[in-house]
């Protein structure tokens, strides 16, 4: 299986690459964002929990978060791999991803880091906040987010370099560019 992580700050635009990945490779795709927003749609108990994170900007606890990740990765048949985005987010979620994929006898093949300076990624949340009407891209959520992002997911970059599966992509530049650059670096695998 080809197990690809796509990571980045929040803005970064890993939903919008993990859809050109998953179109060029034919993997599933696990965004845990989406997972949240569509349990608020359905007004389940565990979206009643996320969104009081979500709405505050914080993340949802890890031991939450990894069960979710675990049944929703189970859910794949015959799968010829996964993209996991906006998972893991802490170094908790890192070490539990990779006993949960040994245990299936799988493991991340690459992380993929899509570096974008913290001017331009404000930029992207406010306009997608007016465009989307997302309830957590609003100034105030938005900077609460990248602290978030700067203290507990930041961490990962160094976590997945000692794993050797780190690998930089400029995430400046033309959507189709960046694309090319991680088809790259997956095909160079
Ligand atoms: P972003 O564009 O901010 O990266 P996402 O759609 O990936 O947005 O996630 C939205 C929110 O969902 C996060 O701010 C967080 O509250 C929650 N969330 C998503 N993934 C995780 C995770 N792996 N661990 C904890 N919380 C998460």
């Amino acid at each position: 299986m080809l197990n690809v992580i796509i990571f980045g700050a929040p803005g970064s635009g890993k939903g919008t690459q993990s859809e050109k990945i998953v179109a060029k490779y034919g993997i599933n795709h696990i965004s845990t964002g989406d997972v949240l927003r569509g349990e608020i749609k359905k007004g389940t108990k565990l979206g009643e929990t996320a969104q009081g994170y979500i709405n505050q900007g914080q993340l949802i606890p890890d031991s939450l978060m990894i069960d979710i990740l675990a049944s929703k990765f189970d859910s794949f048949k015959d799968s010829k791999g996964v993209i996991f985005d906006g998972f893991p987010r802490t170094i908790a979620q890192a070490e539990a991803l990779k006993v949960m994929l040994k245990e299936r006898g799988q493991e991340v093949s690459i992380m993929l880091n899509l570096d974008v300076p913290e001017d331009e990624l404000m930029t992207r949340l406010i306009k997608r906040g007016e465009e989307s009407g997302r309830a957590d891209d609003n100034a105030e959520t938005i900077a609460k987010r990248l602290k978030v992002y700067h203290n507990q997911t930041a961490p990962l970059i160094d976590w997945y370099k000692k794993e050797n599966l780190f690998v930089a992509i400029n995430g400046l530049g033309s959507m189709d560019t960046i694309a090319a650059d991680l088809f790259k670096a997956i095909d160079n695998l």
